[in-house]
């Protein structure tokens, strides 16, 4: 079965910096470092390193070839990812202080002009899933086309937006939350959500699924590492779920081995470029 997910791409560029600049002030940076990132690209290589066929569908600018070449060599399809004349490859200036806080710039480019033909590359079928998140436009128009064609849609709801989830719900499966975003979702929609299934993850606390169907939850504890960031934390989590379904696994099984694969990521720098594979996971378990 396959993953299909539509989803962002992001260079992140990290500067390091012993302050932030002032309005009107020039610093120079400490460092300078480049990463892979977005929402979409990150679920895309967690789920593939997790084993999952996954096939990425979104956009990019002209050039930034690397990129591409990163996620294949991850074990990402990169063929259905549109490749854009008249915008640029979305991206994110972090600058990061000495006391470690952040300021993040985003700039969607690509993410927010995937075009209309993009779905022309990708055939959906029952039992394949479509995973989301809300970086990019035409996502409630491919969920439909997804669910049409009988598969699942996992949809995380990030970042955040009551209007953008409003839209997709009706064409959702599997809602994926962290705790803040359950509690923003429960507070607009209430908690009868129109969905099959729902995946809570909560930090350091662990995760759950409620699947709504027989009303049954399946609770997950964290496991106790020592975390140094936790950037790309729920998008491990949340790629390595999709690829445990995808592969029949039921939900305590593939919520553990997504405990533990987000528990090694967040002992590690970055985010896309932090996720663990399956014998990283495998000998953690052992
Ligand atoms: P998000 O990154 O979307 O905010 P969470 O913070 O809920 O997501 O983290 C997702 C999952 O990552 C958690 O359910 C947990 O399994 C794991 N995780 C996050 N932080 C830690 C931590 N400090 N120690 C161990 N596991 C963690």
């Amino acid at each position: 079965m396959t993953i299909f997910n539509l989803g962002s791409i992001n260079i992140d560029h990290v500067y390091r910096l012993s302050a932030m600049p002032r309005p009107g002030e020039t610093l120079h940076a400490q460092s300078y470092s480049q990463g892979l990132g977005g929402k979409g690209a990150n679920q895309s290589v967690a789920a593939a390193l997790a084993g999952a066929q996954v096939v990425h569908l979104g956009a990019m600018g002209m050039g930034d070839d690397w990129v591409l070449e990163r996620l294949a060599a991850l074990g990402v399809e990169t063929g259905a990812i549109a490749r854009l004349a008249d915008t640029v490859t979305g991206h994110a200036v972090i600058l990061v202080d000495e006391r470690g806080e952040n300021s993040i710039v985003l700039h969607g480019g690509a993410n927010l002009a995937l075009p209309a033909d993009l779905t022309d590359r990708a055939t959906f079928g029952p039992g394949d899933l479509l995973l989301m998140q809300n970086e990019t436009n035409r996502q409630a128009e491919i969920a439909a086309l997804a669910r049409k064609a009988g598969a699942r849609v996992i949809y995380s709801a990030a970042p955040f937006s009551i209007p953008a989830l409003r839209e997709v719900l009706p064409h959702v499966s599997i809602l994926a939350m962290n705790a803040v975003e359950a509690q923003d979702t429960f507070a607009a929609f209430g908690e009868n959500l129109p969905v099959e299934g729902m995946l809570i993850t909560r930090g350091a606390d662990g995760a759950e699924f409620r699947d709504l169907r027989p009303g049954q939850v399946w609770h997950q504890p964290a496991f106790a590492v020592k975390a140094i960031d936790t950037t790309g934390a729920g998008d491990c989590f949340t790629g390595w779920f999709a690829a445990g379904l995808s592969r029949g696994e039921d939900p305590a099984t593939a919520l553990r081995y997504a405990a533990a694969a987000a528990a090694l990521q967040v002992t590690r720098k970055g985010a896309g470029d932090a996720m663990p594979n399956r014998a990283e996971v495998a000998e953690f378990l052992n």
